[in-house]
């Protein structure tokens, strides 16, 4: 499988504090891969690089065979989609997700189908004339991705998008996500300190502690194969 992400011997620092240490990392393209591990072990700062939202200290990020480590955020072809939803109060949803192609300067036409494109797919047709504060927990989330989706862009990262909804809803979004990289077939990397989220969406699931990945391994290579107590206990194995 031709690689989407390569990352090589990747390091971030912030002072004194070793955040990634010496990371690699291949996705594959159209891959779901889940970075799994508990909080603080590098996780949002990994995806922040591959973003272009933090200098790396050393090594290098390629996308799409490109080294893009020191491109613009803008330049690299990414859909992101964080913890905390992000969407700009003072506009409505159509607003929120057509904000970033009129700054890059799309054409109104082409902006329109996208928006429209993307609230078919997540089912926020209705919702396009709302504010986020007349909208729930999940939709508000919907169309946090809808502000992804309408990049159309080949990699997309999402950061634990899930952690701030009830059981219900994460489990109902959970499918969705899933059908709608079944749909898209676009690379993903998602995040998050969940084991049941990371074995249900996973093709291959990367544990990550102390700033470097212990395993990567197909869902149920983890839970019958950990490579070591540390990945065996976090995952729940049987032992
Ligand atoms: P995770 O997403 O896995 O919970 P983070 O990547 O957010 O972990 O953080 C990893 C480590 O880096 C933590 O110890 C955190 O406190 C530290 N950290 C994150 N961002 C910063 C920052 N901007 N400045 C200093 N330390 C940071
Ligand atoms: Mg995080």
């Amino acid at each position: 499988m031709e690689p989407s992400i390569s990352i090589n011997n990747l390091s971030l620092s912030f002072g004194s504090l070793d955040v990634l240490k010496d990371l690699n990392l291949d996705v594959g393209q159209g891959e779901f891969l889940v970075l799994l591990g508990s909080s603080g072990c590098g996780k949002s700062t990994l995806l922040n690089c591959i973003a272009g939202l933090l200098d790396v200290t050393g090594g290098q990020i390629f996308i799409g065979g490109r080294n893009v480590t020191w491109e613009e955020p803008s330049q690299r072809g990414i859909g992101m989609v964080f913890q905390s939803y992000a969407l700009y109060p003072q506009m409505t949803v159509a607003g929120n997700l057509s904000f970033g192609l009129k700054n890059a300067g799309l054409p109104k036409a082409e902006i329109q189908e996208r928006v429209n494109r993307a609230a078919k797919v997540l089912q926020i047709e209705p919702l396009l004339n709302r504010k986020p504060a007349a909208l729930s927990g999940g939709q508000r989330q919907r169309a946090a991705i809808g502000r992804a989706l309408v990049r159309d862009a080949d990699v997309f990262l999402f950061d634990e998008p899930l952690s701030n909804l009830d059981a219900k809803l994460r489990a109902d979004l959970r499918v969705e996500i899933k059908q709608l990289h079944q749909k898209l077939s676009n690379t993903m990397i998602y995040v998050t300190h969940d084991q049941i989220e990371a074995m249900t969406l996973a093709d291959r699931i990367a544990i990550m502690r102390g700033g470097q990945i212990l395993q990567l391994a197909s869902p149920n290579e983890i839970y019958n194969r950990p490579a070591n107590k540390y990945v065996a206990e976090f995952i729940g194995s049987p032992t």
